[in-house]
């Protein structure tokens, strides 16, 4: 063991007070006093999160001696100079359950390093060393990680031992699960993989999704290594770990080099005894594919911005439309190819994508380029004016990855695709980022890298549809492809353009299109319908629709509401019906084509 080691000892000692504490030792802490830091954000959600403030207390010693600890900033901690080792104990509340955090209860832990652990200022790049203890008795828990072990393993401890990291960065990107989850166990291309569900769902059919799951990794290992067929987190970790939250409705995840955490739906995932999958099992399967395609685009293919993360403040980057537009592109695409999901349910996955950008008007106010940069402050901190001003460089870069594989196609006689892009891009900046170079993808380079990679000059395409607020022409594009594209709206009911939601006892506008007809009404954002024409407006949606099936576009109705605790009357004149159901349906002359 190296004697620079940073040493951390975690044991989840309070599940019902939901605290973990975690003892540090550094052995030469610096000569002017040590300073340590949490994370004030977490690869891969880009919002300040301030994970420090669930440190409920700091103390430091060196041998009997106790130290002065002094918090200097939001994120940091100054410990009184000592001649080491420094041993800092920490206790962490751990209440937060999303895919972001730590949760501990009597039912199961789950952390990732950035609430934990944490960093040695001036030490980021020394190896760590990690000790999990089980939780007080009687619970009796087991440990699943991409956490590589360290040393030989004692297979009585259940996965409470000793794990490595080769620095900072790489302890904080292997979250912890620990409890009693459903577990099942499979290889794609060799490779191990586990699954691992928390949380009650009785009869889970684990085989089914285990084999599913398998197909979708099996195809992204052979598209992005066609000829070794090696799985990328063998650089770092000898499995794959899918840890997954159960809950009624939960939905996300969150990709790390060798894992990915996630949160999902009991009623999305298929039962034994039960041939029939939910319709949300798309859903589940999609997120899937979604994290598990990060393991090369975003954990390996980064923006330079991000190599290294600077975990002290946000890093801005424009190219979030490349990672997580390009990764929501092939999420669905890798369903497809897998074989998972149908052509049908592709094409109806896809035009729900289209229809979704289509509908949003903050596409013309912003490019995907500026919604990268400010996803810090937009993106994570959207409110009822969000639809109208900024666009997703997740939904609106899928689109924009689907024009590039159309235009690239077509100009190429279908010789090239954006499949050429991703696999150079993995070759150039990905398959070594750990183990060599770790050299991330310039902020301008992209549009060169596709002509090299496909001999396809797409930077004026790319100054419209990415750095500008130009639509994809996704219909003149996919008519190419034999697809025909047309939008229709979803009801004959005339609109009010807004959305509206139950909160309570009542119906409120959502949010407002500009220049739509409420907007033009004078009606506002959480704006409380109590009328119209008269006709009190019920707790649901449905019992709006019902007023507004009694009119036409164009008639005027009066719409009572209250404002804050004032009541209104409005003047609406009613707009057609929006345009909002994408339609995407293959030609019949290009069918035998
Ligand atoms: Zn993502």
């Amino acid at each position: 063991m190296n004697d620079q080691s940073i040493t951390y000892t975690l044991q989840p000692f309070d599940p019902a007070g939901h605290r973990f504490r975690v003892v540090m030792t550094i052995p030469r802490p610096q000569a002017k006093g040590q300073v340590v830091s949490l994370p004030a954000w977490i690869p891969g959600s880009y919002l300040i999160r301030d994970f420090a403030r669930h440190i409920e207390s700091v103390s430091a010693k060196a041998g009997s001696t106790s130290l002065g600890v002094e918090k200097i900033d939001n994120h940091s901690w100054r410990v009184e100079p000592c001649a080491g080792p420094l041993q800092i104990t920490i206790v962490v509340y751990a209440w937060d359950l999303s895919v972001r955090g730590a949760h501990l209860d009597e039912t199961h832990g789950f952390f990732n390093g950035t609430s934990v652990f944490l960093q040695a200022r001036g030490a980021e790049q020394f190896p760590c060393r990690v000790r999990l203890l089980p939780p007080p008795e009687p619970l009796r828990w087991l440990v699943y990680t991409s956490l590589p072990s360290a040393g030989r393993d004692n297979p009585g401890n259940n996965g409470f031992r000793e794990y490595r990291a080769d620095c900072y960065d790489a302890l904080i990107d292997h979250p912890v699960e620990m409890g009693t989850p459903r577990v099942i166990r499979f290889t794609a291309c060799g490779a191990p993989h586990e699954l691992v569900f928390t949380g009650l769902a009785p009869n889970l059919d684990l085989k089914r999704i285990a084999a599913d799951v398998r197909r979708i990794c099996e195809a992204q290992i052979r598209f992005f290594e066609p000829v070794t067929q090696r799985a990328p987190f063998l650089d770092c970790a000898d499995r794959y770990v899918f840890m997954t939250m159960l809950t009624g409705d939960g939905y996300g995840g969150l990709e790390h080099r060798a894992s990915t955490a996630l949160m999902a739906a009991r009623s999305d995932l298929p039962v034994t005894g039960c041939e029939k999958a939910p319709e949300g099992y798309q859903t589940f399967l999609g997120l899937v594919s979604h994290e598990y395609f990060h393991t090369w685009n975003v954990k390996r293919i980064k923006p330079a911005a991000f190599a290294p993360y600077d975990l002290t403040r946000e890093s801005h980057t424009r190219l979030l439309w490349i990672f997580e537009g390009f990764t929501s592109y092939y999420d669905d695409l890798m369903l497809l190819r897998s074989g998972v999901i149908d052509r049908k349910d592709y094409l109806r996955i896809l035009a729900r994508q289209i229809g979704g950008v289509l509908t949003t008007p903050g596409r013309h106010r912003q490019s995907v380029a500026d919604s990268s940069f400010d996803a810090w402050t937009r993106y994570y901190k959207q409110d009822e004016s969000s639809h109208n001003t900024i666009v997703s460089y997740y939904t609106k870069g899928s689109l924009i990855a689907l024009g590039l594989d159309l235009t690239i196609r077509a100009r190429t006689q279908g010789r090239y695709s954006l499949d050429d892009v991703m696999r150079l891009l993995w070759n150039r900046f990905g398959r070594d980022f750990y183990t060599g170079g770790g050299k991330g993808l310039p902020e301008r380079a992209f549009p060169a890298l596709v002509r090299e990679a496909t001999g396809v000059d797409v930077a004026e395409e790319l100054r419209h549809w990415a750095y500008g607020t130009h639509d994809v022409p996704l219909a003149e594009l996919l008519a190419g492809a034999g697809i025909a594209l047309r939008m229709k709206a979803g009801s004959p009911r005339p609109s009010l353009d807004a959305r509206v939601r139950t909160q309570g006892d009542h119906l409120t506008l959502a949010s407002v299109t500009h220049d739509g007809a409420a907007h033009r009404g004078g009606l506002s954002a959480h704006d409380v319908l109590v009328a119209v024409d008269g006709i009190r407006v019920g707790r649901t949606p449905a019992t709006l629709d019902a007023l507004l099936d009694r009119h036409r576009p164009g008639e005027i109705v009066q719409i009572h509401v209250f404002r804050r605790d004032e009541l209104r009357e409005f003047k609406v004149t009613l707009a057609a019906p929006s345009e909002s159901d994408c339609v995407l349906e293959d030609m019949p002359a290009e069918r035998a084509q």
